[in-house]
């Protein structure tokens, strides 16, 4: 073997060694696409084909430098190589480009599902992880319950202290709610300054000493913009979802709702359980 065959061979097999490892990427990427069965398919296609072009660039090495040993490596050999180079080069970047795409999507579907203003799920976020929640609580057999909070004179802190401040106290609020939930309830902000929660696995009685619970920890962290004259409240309407279907928690959210009036026209700053006596 001259230098020539040998040059030839190194750069053959180099060639081989990207293809595979663009058969890799594009392997990994197939395996990734759980919900996509189409790119998933394409993703191992796209493997298959670039180890079989890995193959060949192997193969053409070892015939031209090894088989035919000594003899000059003739010039379209030369020039296919370089061709050659574009193929797996090409492939890596689709590869590249589909990773930001799924990167893109995957952002695009997250800001669907959530408030920019306090992180938490929006209406359609909360949707989801409130099914799920009430899916886990009736495979254990138990209830789950809704609840609906909204800032009692809400309007006054805008009108009072500017939308500024009352954007800071809904931001406030999400992060006292999220503290003060156990892992597995749902939390979203349904409206402006109105918050759902679905606690799975409790009675509508059990929930309101929870319920309760919150409503204190939100007066108590969350800072009114005219403290300390001004104490910021929640008011909160109950009710319980008793069965895995989707229009047991619209029934549900529904009666919350008619608590919640209940809990306002009774003073606010308490919360109401639907179908029972004011709290
Ligand atoms: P109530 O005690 O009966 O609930 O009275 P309220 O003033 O809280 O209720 P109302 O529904 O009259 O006012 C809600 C206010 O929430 C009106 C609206 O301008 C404000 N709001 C809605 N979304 C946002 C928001 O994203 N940021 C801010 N700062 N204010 C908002
Ligand atoms: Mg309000
Ligand atoms: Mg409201």
């Amino acid at each position: 073997m001259n230098l020539e065959d040998e040059a030839f061979l190194v750069i053959r097999f180099g060639l081989g060694a990207l293809c595979f490892y663009a058969a890799l990427i594009g392997w990994r990427m197939g395996m990734g696409y759980v919900r996509h069965p189409d790119r998933r398919r394409r993703g191992f296609i796209g493997a298959v084909i670039m180890v079989l072009i890995a193959l060949l660039h192997l193969g053409t090495g070892l015939d031209e430098s090894i088989r035919k040993a000594g003899q000059p490596v003739p010039e379209m050999q030369w020039v296919w190589l370089a061709v050659d180079f574009l193929v797996p080069l090409f492939f890596l970047r689709m590869a590249h480009a589909f990773a930001a795409r799924d990167r893109l999507e995957a952002e695009l579907a997250a800001a669907a599902e959530h408030d920019p203003l306090t992180g938490l799920a929006n209406r359609a976020g909360f949707e989801r992880l409130a099914l799920a929640a009430l899916a886990a609580a009736t495979r254990a057999g138990k209830p789950s319950v809704a609840v609906l909070l909204d800032v009692d004179h809400f309007k006054a802190v805008n009108d009072g202290w500017g939308h500024p401040a009352g954007d800071a106290v809904l931001r406030g609020l999400a992060r006292a709610a999220k503290g003060g939930l156990r892992p597995g309830d749902a939390l979203g902000r349904v409206g402006g300054e109105e918050f759902a929660l679905v606690l799975p696995g409790l009675t509508a009685q059990e929930a309101q000493p929870l319920v309760d619970r919150l409503r204190a920890a939100i007066a108590a962290e969350v800072p009114h913009p005219g403290a300390p004259a001004r104490t910021l409240t929640v008011s909160a309407g109950i009710a319980e979802a008793s069965a895995n279907d989707p229009t047991a928690l619209e029934s549900a959210f529904r009666a919350a709702d008619q608590a919640l009036y209940t809990a306002k026209q009774a003073g606010r700053n308490r919360s109401h359980v639907a179908g029972l006596a004011d709290a």
